[in-house]
């Protein structure tokens, strides 16, 4: 049952990407689906973890995002003050989600490695994938993909007029904006937007790998390690 959901709504998502990559003149690669489920890389301590992950994920399926945010990553941010209200909070900390989730699964797309991912906020940062290595020439696709994944979560994918407007003013965010335009040099030179849109290429088709990791990110309270998000991903 839960499976006919599941692959209910991975046709529905193709649909869009068909939709939206028309709109967008975007050029969709691969089938975003993962290779079979690996798990025998797993520690024991990772396998519970998964374990209590998907438990969590499958009695949340009916609920939105908002809905499954844990206390924990929550209260933290309400607790800072940077928010007015829980709702405030609450909003931010999925996008938070999204943006991780979307370095994350692009660290596994271009076969990256890194050692966890979590939302918990940080003194600069808002959330963190650590020890992100061998991404090769392909780093700015993980550097572009928190920005891809927010918008990826509303589909609101930014046209080739917008996009122009837009990545002139794309900076900080946490190092993203700096460490993509620093990456795409021996693939596109200094065409940023060509780097973009091809980022966006090789994730819109893993729109539901993001999202399942991303709220694997808000159910579980604490950093996610590379084998468990992998095999999260693959489960997609
Ligand atoms: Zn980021």
């Amino acid at each position: 049952m839960l499976f006919g959901i599941v692959e209910q709504h991975f046709k529905e998502d193709k649909a869009v990407v068909r939709v939206r990559s028309r709109g967008a003149s975007l050029e969709m690669s691969g089938a975003g689906r993962s290779g079979p489920r690996v798990t025998a890389a797993m520690t024991p301590a990772q396998r519970r973890a998964l374990a209590a992950i998907e438990a969590e994920l499958s009695r949340a399926a009916r609920y939105d995002d908002e809905s499954i945010v844990h206390h924990r990553w929550l209260m933290q941010r309400y607790d800072s003050g940077r928010y007015a209200t829980l709702g405030g909070a609450r909003r931010a900390t999925v996008a938070t989600a999204w943006h991780e989730a979307g370095h994350a699964v692009a660290a596994l797309a271009v076969g990256a490695g890194f050692r966890s991912a979590s939302i918990r906020p940080g003194r600069d940062t808002e959330g963190r994938v650590h020890g992100i290595q061998g991404t090769g020439d392909l780093a700015f696709v993980v550097d572009a993909a928190g920005q891809i994944a927010e918008r990826l979560r509303a589909w609101t994918l930014l046209d080739d007029a917008a996009l122009r407007e837009w990545l002139p003013t794309w900076r900080d965010d946490g190092g993203d904006a700096r460490r993509f335009r620093a990456n795409i040099g021996r693939r596109f030179g200094t065409d940023e937007f060509g780097a973009y849109r091809y980022s966006e290429s090789l994730l819109a088709p893993r729109r539901l790998t993001i999202r399942q990791v991303a709220r694997a990110l808000l159910v579980h309270p604490r950093h996610i390690p590379h084998a468990v998000v992998a095999a999260i991903a693959a489960g997609c």
